[in-house]
Order: C-alpha cells, then sequence, then structure tokens
C-alpha cells in the first residue's frame, strides 16, 4: 500500500503550516502536497499552548490559533488543506525513513514517497526519566509540548485549584508555566540548578528583575539544587518532591521544563547531523539534495555569527525557516542563502520582551529596572551583536533589531548605556530616511555601506549632543 506525492511535509508543527502557505502562495496543483503529523489537528501556534491556552478565563481554543495567524497571515483551518487539494495525514506517525529510495513509513503500514522532502518534525520534552528519576509519569506530572499535554496541564490545574505547585526548571516553559499557574490561583515554587531563571538568555541584572516580579505575585525560588525523588501517595499522584540537598516540598502537582531534544533519530544515520540538530545549507537543504530541513530540527548556518552552524527553538525562526525551504525548491534559479537574525520573545503577566541576536560579548544594561522599561546590548569587538527589551513599543522592537541586522559599531560603551533604546531608533530612523532618499536606484551593497556609515556618523553626532544634555533614558 502507497502513495506518491511531489512534496511531503514530515511534522504538522510550526514550520508545517508556514511551509504549506508558502507552496501554496507559489502555486503547486492539488495533490501535489502531503503533511503527515503524528499530532490529530492541523498545524497550530505552539506558543500558544503556555499562554492563552492556560488562561483561567476565556482561555484560547483552537482554531483560533491554527498557524498563520502569528504572522497576521491566514488561518487555516482542516479546510483551507482540502480546499487547496493539500493532502492531511493526521494522527499518524511515521517511523521509518528511506532517504535513498525517497520513502517514509508509517505507524500503520503505509508507504509513502515523495520527490522532495521537508522534515518538519521539531523537538520533544526531554522527561525526567532520562535524567535518572522515577515515577515522573504519575498522572499530575505534566509536560508541555503538544495540544494533549495543554488539555492534560489544565485539566491538572483544575483538580489542583486553591493547592500547590512545583516547577522543575527555570527556562522558557517553566517561567510561562509558572505565571499561568498563579493566574489560575495555584501556589507556585520553581526549582532549578542555576544561580537565576532564564540562565541561558538573562544576565543576573535582568533575571533579578523577573524573579522580583515573580515573588510579587508569590511565587519561590529554590535555586542551585535539582530534584531528587518524587514522593508518591496511595493513589499513585505525586504528593512532595524530595530535592539533592534533602529539602522536600509538599504538592499536588508538578510541571516539567527540562528542555528538549530535536527529533532526528529516523535520520541519525542517513544524514548529518551537527549540533543535536540536521545540517543543512542555507537554502535548508540537508546532506541529501531532495530533503530539507526546517525549524527545530534543523542546525542552519546563520551569516551574522560568520556562518556558524546552530539549531534554534524558536517560533520565529521555524516560521522563516520554513518558507526559506519551500523558495529554495520551488524557485532554485532565485535561490540565496537565509540571511536569518535569531529572534525570540516572551509573554508573562503583563511583561514582555523581545531579544535580537546573540547574548555574548560585554553587555550594557540600561532603561529603569524599577518601573520595567529596561534592556541590554551585547557588544563584541566594538560591534553590538545581541539586543533585548522589556516592555517595549512595536518601533522600539523594530529599532533594536535593525541595530542588530547592522551589527552596529560602537566606540563609547557610557554612551551606549545612557542612550539605552534611543541609540536604536536613532539608527532606525536613520536607516528610513535614507532609505526613502536614496535606496530606489541602489544597489543592496553599496546601500548596505552607506547606511552603515551614515548611521554611524549620525549616532555619533547625536550620541554627542544627547549626552551632553545629561538625561537618563
Ligand atoms: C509551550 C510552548 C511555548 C512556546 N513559546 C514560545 C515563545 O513564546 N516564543 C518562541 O520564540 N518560541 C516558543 N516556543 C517554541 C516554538 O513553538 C517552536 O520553536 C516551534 O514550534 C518549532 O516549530 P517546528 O515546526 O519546528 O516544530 P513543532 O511545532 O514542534 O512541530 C513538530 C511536529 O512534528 C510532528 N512529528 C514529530 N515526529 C513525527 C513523526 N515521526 N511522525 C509524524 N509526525 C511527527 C509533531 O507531532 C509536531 O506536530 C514554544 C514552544 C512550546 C512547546
Amino acid at each position: 500500500m502507497g502513495r506518491a506525492f511531489v512534496y511531503v511535509i514530515l511534522g504538522g508543527g510550526v514550520a508545517a503550516g508556514y511551509a504549506a502557505l508558502e507552496f501554496s502562495k507559489r502555486g503547486i496543483l492539488p495533490g501535489e502536497l502531503c503533511i503527515i503529523s503524528e499530532e490529530s489537528v492541523a498545524p497550530y501556534e505552539r506558543p500558544a499552548l503556555s499562554k492563552g491556552f492556560l488562561l483561567p478565563e476565556e482561555p484560547s481554543r483552537l482554531p483560533a490559533f491554527h498557524t498563520c495567524v502569528g504572522t497576521k497571515e491566514e488561518k487555516l483551518r482542516h479546510k483551507w488543506y482540502k480546499e487547496h487539494g493539500i493532502e492531511l495525514v493526521l494522527g499518524t506517525r511515521v517511523k521509518s525513513a528511506d532517504v535513498r529510495r525517497n520513502t517514509l513509513t508509517t505507524t500503520t503500514g503505509e508507504t509513502i514517497s515523495y520527490r522532495f522532502l521537508i522534515i518538519a518534525t521539531g523537538a520533544r520534552a526531554l522527561k525526567l526519566e532520562e535524567c535518572g528519576i522515577r515515577d515522573s509519569d504519575a498522572e499530575n506530572v505534566c509536560y508541555l509540548r503538544n495540544l494533549a499535554d495543554a488539555m492534560r496541564l489544565v485539566d491538572t490545574m483544575q483538580n489542583s485549584a486553591g493547592g500547590n505547585a512545583v516547577v522543575i526548571g527555570g527556562g522558557y516553559i517553566g517561567m510561562e508555566c509558572a505565571a499561568a499557574l498563579v493566574t489560575n490561583r495555584i501556589k507556585v515554587t520553581m526549582v532549578f540548578p542555576e544561580p537565576h531563571c532564564m540562565a541561558h538568555l538573562f544576565t543576573p541584572k535582568i533575571a533579578d528583575f523577573y524573579e522580583n516580579y515573580y515573588a510579587s505575585k508569590g511565587i519561590t525560588f529554590v535555586k542551585g539544587t535539582v530534584l531528587s525523588s518524587f514522593e508518591i501517595g496511595a493513589d499513585d499522584l505525586v504528593k512532595a518532591v524530595i530535592l539533592k540537598d534533602g529539602a522536600r516540598i509538599q504538592t499536588d502537582m508538578v510541571v516539567v521544563g527540562i528542555g528538549i531534544r530535536a527529533n532526528t533519530t529516523l535520520f541519525d544515520n542517513q544524514l548529518i547531523i551537527e549540533k543535536g540538530g540536521i545540517k543543512v545549507n542555507g537554502y535548508m537543504q540537508t546532506s541529501h539534495k531532495s530533503v530539507y530541513a526546517v525549524g527545530d530540527v534543523a542546525s542552519f548556518p546563520i551569516q551574522l555569527f560568520g556562518g556558524d552552524i546552530r539549531r534554534l527553538e524558536h517560533v520565529d525562526s521555524a516560521r522563516k525557516t520554513a518558507r526559506h525551504a519551500v523558495a529554495s525548491i520551488m524557485a532554485p534559479e532565485k535561490r540565496r542563502d537565509l540571511d536569518y537574525i535569531p529572534f525570540f520573545y516572551s509573554r508573562v503577566f503583563t511583561l514582555s520582551w523581545q531579544f535580537y541576536g546573540e547574548n555574548r560579548g560585554q553587555v550594557v544594561h540600561y532603561g529603569n529596572f524599577v518601573s520595567g522599561r529596561f534592556g541590554a546590548y551585547w557588544v563584541k569587538k566594538r560591534r553590538i551583536v545581541g539586543a533585548f527589551l522589556e516592555g517595549g513599543t512595536s518601533e522600539e522592537y523594530e529599532a533594536i533589531s535593525t541595530v542588530i541586522r547592522f551589527r552596529s559599531p560602537i566606540e563609547d560603551m557610557a554612551q551606549l548605556e545612557m542612550l539605552g533604546v534611543e541609540f536604536a531608533l536613532q539608527i532606525q530612523m536613520n536607516q528610513a530616511s535614507q532609505l526613502s532618499s536614496h535606496i530606489v536606484s541602489q544597489p543592496m551593497y553599496a546601500w548596505h555601506a552607506f547606511a552603515g556609515l551614515a548611521a554611524a556618523t549620525s549616532i555619533a553626532a547625536f550620541a554627542y549632543w544627547y549626552g551632553r544634555r545629561r538625561r537618563r533614558w
């Protein structure tokens, strides 16, 4: 038994949805594209699962957050795929792949063949068992990666109303779930081994702001230690967590967010794997020419970092790599290397931050860490390579992304600290005015050089003027 398609997307998450939209925009014929997904619903915006989905009142539910609403594009419900002749093979796991024969085999025994394959299998949550902890399959221990996990988390929160929760892990998922638990009137203790939350991204100063804010919402932090075991009751539910330092924390539920692993297994001995993901070139093409990989599962070269191969775990990267792979497949004569600026964000309580670039080099904090309008730049070899902003406007977020795109040069760190987000806004303003007066007939490389020079000159002048005013942002 088997079917054949020109294009197959393996995985039905964020990247799959954006790839499908791009295929349809570029023009495919009915019956040419198939999406195979283990999940039973059409692709959706996964970040919603730790945000709107967990709200106690008027929670977000499908179909409200199918892709591609995250970028204000069409919402692709099941019927959209049908209307566009795209085969959705849902609730179906692919159990093996043969890249030499261009085939996939599903757990139902079907063989699906393709001319081009896009691997969009994303990642899975790392389980406590993999860290040697037993009983983590108890019903009140929750993970959060897919819709089924989110529904289970909602049920467990409802059963624990007015009680206590322990969140294991101080990263993205831990922070967002802790906020959701509190909003659902559950008292939270967060446990993680690092000295502060979001240790991969935040500086101690930035983390301090969020930890204080969380503490003001009643969240307790237990840092510098890890879970060692669970205490299980007669009902087979976790009653308490025991930490490595011997402490015991009584609880009604546990949420685990200890990281993810890319779903590469099907291709481990067939394609090149690097940095935990399937290695691709700037077209998102793997070591096999008819196979592409996108989203969380792909390790790709980032031009901004000198072509360094990175695997990112963020929704913006999933959307853009997916579109880029489709463009490379469908318009090979025009294909070019992806020029991607790493970007991620989070929203918790009434807080909201964005980050662009990389958090390496010397840090310059700015703004007001009491009022919650602050940020940071990371400077390497006298250029800004990373920018973080909490509580910004859309114009300010756009501005910090421009600073990263141009790796804006910087001579005076004190000036940068003083100017804060104004520095980025000024760069942005210069770009916009130069763009409107000069870009039309300029070749891109000349424009970049010109804009960089003009921006640097006017920023220096602006910084001098601004510095003399001695006003703090
Ligand atoms: C709760 C949560 C909140 C998040 N919040 C943010 C955020 O605020 N900001 C941000 O930047 N990023 C966030 N992310 C990360 C973002 O969602 C991911 O980067 C993005 O979903 C990656 O898209 P993807 O398509 O590569 O993988 P996924 O969206 O994970 O999709 C992978 C798909 O492949 C399927 N699959 C895997 N293996 C098989 C197989 N063998 N057979 C069939 N199907 C298979 C899976 O079932 C799934 O449908 C969040 C992630 C989660 C889980």
